[in-house]
């Protein structure tokens, strides 16, 4: 590695699309000696904190249960606490996080129907439709779909989901990872009628890894009660329970919680539309300087087009692993890497959670300097003019929302 890596020096933000940066004010609000987790002041802090989290999903009528565990873990409750081995569900792969959501399903046991789509695509709610019109015995209980593909950068449409099950009339509940989504992008649990909304606390919340987020309709809690999928440490009703009465049926991550009061805080004050509004804008920005390199995103078409997360194909004949290890190497900045198919064909920038315009300039400029050094065809500023010409156009106020 070169000498003049700042690298621990922590100045860098980082460009992978989870764990996200950490602002320093939820860097100090984790910064907490430990308490006792049965006092007072713990009961104090958790039911304001699961009310204000019930308004990030949107739902007034679900509920929000958390766990010690990453994202993947969320995914894990939300199955096991609502089905039973052998239940049939049917999910849509087009990336990795898709992917591995139904190896998990398949590990459980459950019946698992997959529609392949390109990945690049997103959510095929006509497919989605057919499916569940051409089940006629209601053996399908339960409709995966992730709303934000991290590995593709591509946003699907949920509500378009929802509305081609309701058209099938058909029962089966709905479970979407949000989890690059979630606190950066529009999410309407209830007006979408999910039942299980599976996120984490590394990405748009901005904090340390280390608690999964699930948002639960009152028709999941119910399912808890028939589910016979094995499960302990990830058992809504113990949570529930301990939860209603101010605690954990276990010790919680008194760190992440205390962070995430204040993450909370920061949205909304921010605004949840004013997030939103801010991470389009940085995405387009991004959008615009990719333009600018006549590089191709992976997401097929606008309306997929993720505000958290690009996937960028690097041009035919060179190595996108070589890119984002040049980047780290020589200027300290990391990119996410091409997952699974995407491998050595696309890297991607995470601009999710801390993230300003000012700051994506600072990757978009890294980045040519790592693609001149790799003779791509590329010219310095290109990417970064497009983009500095989209932030001037849209700046509105000089702020520090997300410092
Ligand atoms: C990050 C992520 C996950 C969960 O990953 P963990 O590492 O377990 O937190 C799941 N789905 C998507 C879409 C993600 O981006």
């Amino acid at each position: 590695m070169a000498a003049n890596i700042p690298v621990l020096d922590g100045q860098n933000p980082v460009f992978i699309p989870g764990p996200t940066n950490i602002p320093d004010r939820l860097r100090l609000a984790m910064s907490i000696q430990t308490t006792d987790h049965r006092a007072p002041d713990f009961v104090e802090l958790l039911a304001p904190l699961l009310a204000d989290l019930k308004k990030v999903f949107k739902t007034r009528t679900g509920q929000v249960i958390t766990f010690p565990a990453s994202g993947t873990g969320g995914w894990e409750a939300a199955v096991t606490n609502t089905l039973s081995p052998g239940d049939k569900v049917l999910v849509a792969r087009f990336g990795m996080f898709s992917h591995r959501w139904i190896d998990l399903c398949q590990r459980h046991k459950l019946d698992v129907e997959i529609i392949d789509c390109a990945w690049g695509d997103g959510a095929p709610a006509e497919r989605y439709g057919e499916r569940l019109a051409a089940d006629r015995n209601r053996e399908i209980k339960a409709v995966l779909v992730t709303h934000n593909e991290t590995a593709t950068g591509v946003r699907s449409d949920i509500a378009a989901v929802r509305r081609a099950m309701d058209a099938a009339g058909h029962p089966a509940m709905l479970y979407v990872d949000c989890v690059s989504s979630l606190a950066s992008m529009d999410f309407r649990m209830d007006e979408w009628g999910v039942d299980l909304a599976v996120s984490g606390s590394q990405k748009g919340f901005m904090l340390a890894t280390g608690m999964a987020i699930v948002g639960v309709s009152q028709k999941a809690l119910e399912a808890c009660a028939t589910a016979q999928c094995p499960r302990c440490f990830f058992d809504f009703r113990d949570m529930a329970q301990a939860n209603g009465k101010g605690g954990f049926p276990y010790t919680p991550p008194l760190q992440i919680m205390y962070g995430l009061r204040e993450s909370l805080d920061m949205l909304l004050d921010e605004g949840l539309d004013n997030v939103f509004a801010r991470h389009f804008r940085i995405a387009e920005g991004i959008r615009q300087a990719i333009g600018a390199w006549g590089l191709d995103l992976c997401a097929t078409r606008r309306a997929l087009y993720s505000d958290t997360v690009s996937a960028i194909y690097v041009p035919e004949g060179f190595d996108s692993d070589a890119l984002t290890n040049h980047a780290f190497d020589s200027y300290g900045v990391s990119f996410g890497v091409g997952l699974g198919k995407m491998a050595g064909k696309a890297f991607r920038i995470g601009h999710l959670g801390s993230m300003t315009d000012v700051m994506a300039l600072s990757g978009l400029a890294t980045l040519e300097m790592a693609m001149r050094d790799l003779d791509y065809p590329v010219e310095l500023g290109s990417g970064t003019a497009a983009a500095q010409e989209y932030y001037r156009a849209t700046s509105t106020v000089a702020h520090s929302a997300a410092a």
